[in-house]
């Protein structure tokens, strides 16, 4: 019954069939009946028109009309009866079907209206207003009124919100008895669920706005928690299905780099995730985890602290970042920390030339080169190990699904893979999109960083900024501006950047001062070379446009300037000021404004002037954004959720994904009787929405 075509149903027919179908993808009864109202207007409720003038904006008024009459020319004519009630006077006005509303109004008679109301100057009107006889509406105690969205095509053909109304009427009444309880009793009773019929009506008809409430949990629930069962039930099957390398021994390698060349203590984060690691590694299942950790807080120590057990147990090893400079600072790092051991790294990237690249591809092939650091050069099918036991990715997001599928495909036997991310994602959508994978966090930051300085100025207060830069730098720190290039309008961007650097140089000018430029339409050598210069100290400042977002390590620059900061995103800001606070020194950031900003631009400065926690932050942008933006629309349009937010239900979320594993670990392939409804349910979502969020 429930995927019988929807032109089926009593008041649909073909004609609105097809237009339910192409407008809101509404093909069976059981898309109709998951086509929710997104609120609920009270018409219990009644208002005068005395509170359209103080700014009520959606009424209902009862009253009588004063006159009915069709104004302006042919083409234009309207419809406009004046409506009285003892506070006042209000135009009702119609735009179409001006003919059929004219026959069926009459003077005289009391009416119940309902509608927006607009405002021209002093004049109020209510534009195509609902108008009931008083006599006809069936006042029922507590009415609340669901409304749906709808549309311009929908209305024409009487699929406004009132429309929608009537048809899911018609569908609830045509289900009743038949709508089955897909969760078990044992998680309606835990978590406190209406049923699951109960929970339909109530969501498109409630009694109270308490019931509407329940309802929508009751269905979030439901939506969230089969998306987890999905989610952890596929972890469980590709574990099994995926044998992974056991790296059983923690010997030479890594026990003389620990002992002898580590520079520091590790942090307990950085204890703990290793810890995590090690387990993956060496329990024979294959390793799929994603290591989140804010800027700065050491994730490619602990990269390398893997690949160094990876070498220990006879594999080779390679670490993926998305640009070459920042191929070339890990590679340089892991040199510096490694180099002394005997230990060979190689750099492969674009630029890397033909001769330098065989001795490469072939010590590759030989096994001879155990740490082999680049780009997605790295992934070409050129490019092959004798024997890889570990690809490490760097900031994960930056690289498509089947870039990172290449890599897993390297060996017959997939490599353990960890990706790292300085980019959190929020709790929520880590559980729902990377649901399949373990995450390990490290949340604690390097002893003895200080918290950074984020201020905000407008632009026309650039010469203060230009006094503290000259303090700054007279300090001995180094100093980083960027402006933003939108591809968009990359012309005009251009164009500041060039005129930012040139502003610079005359105000800092040579030989006291030295500036570096780097941006996208540089050659890489070119770039490289400034790079270097900003690196070693040899100039001061950097211009540069958000090529410097990922990854660049140099601690000795202290100030993060960024130029028309309105025009990034909340976690580019955020990236971007993780370039400095890398040192012992307090460390600034100041963001660059015009004065006119718009709401959401000056919330996003708000949170980065108030918090450096890139966990708030990313909550924030969660918000902000929606999970669309944020994940990519192609990820979180498969997920297609009909009720559930993910930006707002994160504790549903959490309680669905607590309610699943639970499940799952009583019954793991869902055996029991209690779960038979449950079990079918998940299939019926696996055949309709396959494997999508493996990452590696
Ligand atoms: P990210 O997580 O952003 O990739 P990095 O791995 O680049 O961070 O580390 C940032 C800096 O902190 C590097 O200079 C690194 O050597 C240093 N660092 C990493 N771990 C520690 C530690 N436990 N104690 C002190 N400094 C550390
Ligand atoms: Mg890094």
């Amino acid at each position: 019954m429930l995927h019988t075509e929807i032109a089926y149903l009593k008041g649909v027919g073909p004609k609105r069939a097809e237009l339910l179908q192409k407008e809101v993808r509404i093909f069976t009864f059981n898309d109709l009946l998951q086509y929710y109202p997104f609120r609920y207007v009270d018409r219990s409720k009644r208002h005068q028109i005395r509170d359209v003038f103080e700014g009520a904006q959606e009424v209902q008024l009862q009253g009588t009309l004063l006159s009915i009459s069709e104004v302006g020319a042919a083409r234009k004519k309207r419809l406009v009866a004046v409506f009285k009630d003892d506070t006042g006077t209000i135009d009702l006005i119609w735009f179409k079907g001006v003919k059929w509303i004219k026959s069926s109004l009459a003077i005289g008679k009391e009416y119940l209206v309902y509608g927006r109301v607009n405002r021209y100057g002093s004049k109020f009107s209510i534009p195509h207003p609902e108008i009931e006889e008083v006599k006809n509406f069936k006042q029922i105690e507590g009415y609340l009124q669901p409304i749906y969205h709808s549309g311009d095509k929908l209305s024409a053909r009487g699929l406004n919100s009132k429309g929608f109304e009537k048809i899911l009427h018609n569908l609830i009444v045509q289900l009743n008895g038949i709508i089955v309880e897909v969760l078990s009793k044992e998680i309606l009773t835990n978590y406190n669920l209406i049923g699951k019929e109960e929970a339909l009506n109530q969501i498109h008809f409630p009694h109270s706005l308490e019931q509407a409430k329940k309802a929508s949990f009751r269905l979030k629930f439901e939506e969230l928690f089969f998306l987890q069962l999905q989610m952890i039930k596929q972890k469980q099957v590709a574990q099994k299905k995926t044998q992974g390398f056991v790296f059983r021994k923690v010997s030479t390698h890594f026990n003389t780099f620990f002992n002898d060349y580590l520079p520091f203590e590790l942090t307990g984060a950085q204890k703990r995730v290793m810890k995590e690691i090690r387990k993956d590694m060496g329990s024979g299942l294959h390793m799929n985890r994603m290591l989140q950790g804010d800027v700065g807080s050491g994730k490619t120590l602990v990269a390398l602290l893997s690949i160094l057990i990876a070498l220990d147990n006879g594999f080779q090893t390679c670490l993926m970042a998305p640009t070459e400079i920042l191929a070339a600072q890990h590679y340089n790092s892991i040199k510096e920390f490694v180099g002394q051991m005997g230990i060979e790294v190689a750099l492969l990237t674009g630029s890397v030339k033909t001769a330098q690249r065989k001795i490469i591809h072939s010590k590759l092939e030989d096994g001879s080169l155990g740490i082999l650091i680049g780009t997605h050069a790295l992934i070409e099918d050129k490019v092959k190990f004798k024997n890889i036991g570990l690809a490490v990715i760097d900031e994960q997001h930056r690289f498509g699904v089947a870039q990172r599928a290449k890599l897993w495909r390297k060996n017959l036997q997939p490599p353990h893979v960890l990706v790292m991310t300085a980019t959190p994602i929020p709790r929520t959508l880590a559980m729902t999109f990377y649901g399949d994978l373990d995450v390990s966090v490290i949340d604690e930051l390097p002893p003895g960083r200080k918290p950074i300085e984020t201020r905000h100025y407008y632009d026309k207060n650039r010469l203060k900024v230009f006094q503290f830069m000259e303090h700054e730098i007279a300090k001995g720190r180094q100093i980083y501006i960027v402006y933003p290039l939108i591809e968009e309008s990359e012309k005009i961007d251009y164009k500041d950047l060039m005129d930012g650097y040139e502003s610079i140089s005359r105000r800092f000018p040579v030989p006291k001062f030295q500036v570096s430029i780097v941006h996208g339409r540089m050659k890489a050598a070119d770039k490289e070379y400034e790079m270097n210069q900003f690196a070693a100290g040899k100039t001061q400042i950097m211009v540069a446009t958000t090529v410097i977002e990922v990854g660049v390590n140099v601690p000795n620059a202290s100030v993060m300037i960024i130029e028309s900061a309105e025009k990034f995103g909340l976690s580019q800001l955020h990236q971007l000021r993780g370039r400095v606070g890398r040192g012992a020194e307090q460390s600034h950031c100041l963001l660059m404004t015009s004065f006119k900003l718009s709401q959401e631009a000056k919330k996003r400065i708000g949170t980065l002037v108030r918090t450096n926690d890139g966990f708030e932050i990313a909550e924030v942008d969660l918000k902000m954004r929606g999970p669309g933006d944020i994940m990519g629309t192609q990820q979180s349009g498969l997920l297609d959720l009909k009720i559930a937010d993910l930006a707002r239900d994160g504790q549903i979320v959490q309680l669905a994904r607590d309610a699943a594993s639970q499940v799952l670990l009583d019954d793991p392939d869902l055996m029991h009787k209690k779960n038979y409804e449950m079990r079918t349910q998940l299939f019926r979502q696996i055949k309709n929405r396959p494997d999508w969020s493996r990452i590696s």
